[in-house]
């Protein structure tokens, strides 16, 4: 009788936050590319959440695992590997969603169990409309900010949100991961703390390898679909020109703009996401020659993407 009540409670409350995130979020203001509310933005409108099953839920609800939230499938990763035995993670945004996504009823559900959040803190639009409603749902949810520690490209509102996307920014993130994880639960902070150091050796070793790999190209240009690899350009020296404009599709005289700036930068490369529309990319890439690669920032397993991407870049623009 108490749990139906308090989960009617919960569900009430859920409905009510939902109304309020609806009227909070969406375009209040359309200060940079990753804030717009276009249907470009790399976001696929059929992009699925898989909910908790009974078996995870009970394993939370009888604190044998503790639920940590997170706005990105890269970050579970993180949480994985520090976390190990010990946790259940969630991506607020599912694979494939982008920035603009808002959350179903059932995700609140599931949120709603959680013990720790490990906040992007960069200015991810994403976290900009929902987080209120995050906190409010879930007032004992302890939140963590993934960014401290990391230098981020722009500041507040313009602010690149992509972290993510560089080794070196990870291994902040994962040093960020266990500071949250032993906060909630430090009887097994020395368990954390030895997952930690063997994932960020990983990651130290990737980044090395990255380093090593992107030194020696004679072009440190290439060309992006949505520009979610700023960090990792910037701390490999590279430099990537967006051909996403405002969130939207090239037009056809952007188009000739982009050939014309690929031609002028000795481009090889595009790299595009599966989600999003590659018309335009390759369109450009037939008009210099170039490869349209597949590449997605929000893939789990990390560091084998961070490797195929730094392998791309490094065979194309040798
Ligand atoms: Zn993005």
């Amino acid at each position: 009788m108490k749990i139906k009540k308090s989960s009617f409670i919960l569900t009430a409350a859920i409905a009510v936050l939902l109304i309020a995130a609806v009227s909070f979020s969406g375009c209040l203001d359309f200060g940079h590319d990753h804030d717009d509310c276009s249907d470009h933005d790399h976001g696929d409108p059929n992009a699925a959440y898989d909910p908790l099953d009974d078996e995870s839920i009970d394993s939370v609800l009888n604190g044998s695992k503790i639920l940590v939230a997170a706005s990105v499938i890269p970050q579970t990763e993180f949480i994985e590997k520090v976390g190990g035995s010990r946790v259940i993670a969630i991506s607020m945004i599912p694979p494939g969603a982008g920035h603009n996504f808002d959350p179903s009823p059932r995700q609140l559900e599931d949120l709603s169990k959680a013990r720790l959040y490990m906040q992007l803190g960069s200015g991810e639009p994403f976290e900009r409309n929902h987080m209120r409603t995050f906190t409010q749902l879930n007032p004992n949810m302890t939140v963590i900010n993934s960014s401290e520690g990391i230098t981020l490209i722009g500041s507040g509102r313009s602010a690149d949100p992509h972290i993510w996307t560089s080794p070196r920014c990870a291994i902040v993130m994962v040093e960020n991961t266990y500071r949250g994880l032993a906060a909630v639960d430090p009887a097994n902070a020395s368990y954390y703390r030895a997952n930690a150091d063997a994932y960020i050796a990983e990651l130290e070793s990737l980044d090395a390898e990255l380093t090593d790999m992107l030194s020696g190209m004679s072009s440190r240009n290439f060309m992006v679909y949505h520009p979610a690899w700023g960090y990792f350009a910037r701390d490999y020296n590279l430099n990537q020109i967006a051909i996403e404009v405002d969130g939207k599709e090239p037009s056809p005289r952007d188009i000739v703009r982009f050939i014309n700036i690929a031609k002028e930068n000795n481009i090889s490369v595009i790299f595009v996401q599966e989600q999003v529309s590659v018309t335009g990319a390759t369109a450009i890439a037939e008009g210099f020659g170039g490869s349209v690669y597949v590449i997605d920032p929000l893939a789990k397993n990390y560091i084998e993407n961070m490797r195929y991407v730094g392998q791309v870049l490094a065979e194309k623009m040798a």
